[in-house]
């Protein structure tokens, strides 16, 4: 923690970075939330670790933070504290042009994961469902990196599991399966606030002219809401989980967009976030692309 908390002292003290987003302890050390800092003397603040659940690259295309890399008509970077997946999420914004690459000073550490729910020591039981099928526990990319690999706790991977067995029903079996559970939505949309990469400044449900999606908690529009948001995830998503940790009807959202990510991998090797010498899979198109999906 001390390496951490120095270093982001010294990086805001010499003006290396304007801010910092980090983690901050809330209320108990079993519990964390973002927190800003843009002052040498904030840096006692930060902590990492197994508690820190959110992904916080959401932030970086948020106006208000954007600002405040703006210092004296010189645009400064943004420091950033990111476990390795949410690196793949500054990877995707930097590959969709969102953020500079120069703009963006990444903290990061080899990563040992992290609980489902705060309140909760770090076992096999209570690892989070991503940490399981984690291909990237050291940061891809990162300007620096702390901390020292150990082996996670041993559990089945559930989630997986139940992906598998998706595979086995007919698409009738699915669609029941997924319309059930998107009935219970209420249209909160923190699933979308949640996500790094939903960060249109209009999103297309909330367009009333035309109105594309039925803005009330009804079947109909919850199919429409959350395909559509599936559709626009497809190949981009990182798998943060963050959507469904956030939702809360306990939709499991991250079945539908692991499994959109499978696809990509198996039918494209395509996985988001991982390289920023490659253009994005939505963004590019290849003589060689599969099309058999087309009647
Ligand atoms: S998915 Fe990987 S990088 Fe992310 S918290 Fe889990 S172990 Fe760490
Ligand atoms: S769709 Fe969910 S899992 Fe994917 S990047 Fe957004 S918040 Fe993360
Ligand atoms: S967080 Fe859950 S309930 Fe809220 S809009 Fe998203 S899917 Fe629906």
């Amino acid at each position: 923690m001390d390496e951490l908390r120095n270093h982001v002292k010294e990086m805001l003290a010499n003006g290396t970075v304007a801010a910092v987003i980090g983690y901050k302890e809330a209320g108990s050390p079993m519990r964390t939330k973002p927190v800003i800092i843009t002052a040498p003397e904030e840096a006692i603040l930060l902590v990492f670790n197994e508690y820190c659940l959110n992904n916080l690259a959401v932030y970086l295309t948020k106006a208000r933070v954007k600002n405040l890399a703006r210092v004296n008509g010189t645009i400064k970077k943004l420091g950033i504290v990111a476990k390795p997946c949410d690196v793949h999420a500054v990877i995707a914004l930097i590959q969709e042009s969102q953020l500079k690459r120069e703009d963006v000073y990444i903290i990061s550490f080899n990563c040992n994961g992290v609980v489902k729910d705060y309140g909760e020591t770090l076992t096999g039981e209570t690892i989070a469902s991503k940490c399981l099928h984690c291909d990237a526990r050291q940061p891809l990319y990162h300007d620096k990196v702390f901390g020292e690999l150990k082996d996670l706790p041993a559990s089945p991977d559930e989630e997986l599991a139940k992906i598998k067995s998706f595979d086995d029903m007919t698409s009738q079996e699915r669609f029941e399966y997924f319309k059930n559970e998107f009935d219970k939505c209420i249209k909160c949309y923190a699933c979308r606030a949640a996500c790094p990469m939903c960060y249109c400044t209009q999103c297309i449900t909330d367009k009333t002219i035309p109105r594309w999606v039925e803005s009330s908690a009804h079947g109909r529009g919850n199919f429409s809401w959350n395909l559509i948001r599936a559709f626009h995830l497809s190949a981009r998503c990182v798998g943060c989980g963050e959507c469904e940790r956030a939702c809360p009807m306990d939709i499991p959202l991250s079945l539908i967009n692991r499994k959109m990510l499978e696809v990509a991998k198996n039918d494209f090797a395509y996985l988001s976030g991982r390289n920023l010498e490659t253009p994005t899979l939505v963004g590019s198109f290849d003589v060689k692309d599969k099309e058999e999906f087309i009647l």
